[in-house]
């Protein structure tokens, strides 16, 4: 299926540190920081991510943090 395809894509920019929507670094992101030491990152397009300075990795924001 389609999903199976967009997935590891969105993985793979992801640990790039680039939006998966349209590729955007997001370190040119609108940043915030969160309560718990992370940072919300919100790219031009819309989508709202997690960075995790602990990790230093990239996730999609979980519903209820957006
Ligand atoms: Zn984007």
């Amino acid at each position: 299926m389609l999903k199976n395809i967009i997935a590891p894509v969105q993985a793979w920019l992801l640990s790039r540190g680039q939006c998966v929507g349209c590729g955007m670094p997001l370190k040119k992101g609108k940043k915030t920081k969160t309560k718990n030491g992370r940072f919300k990152i919100t790219c031009k397009c819309g989508r709202v991510f997690i960075y995790d300075p602990e990790t230093e990795k990239y996730r999609r924001a979980l519903f209820e943090e957006v």
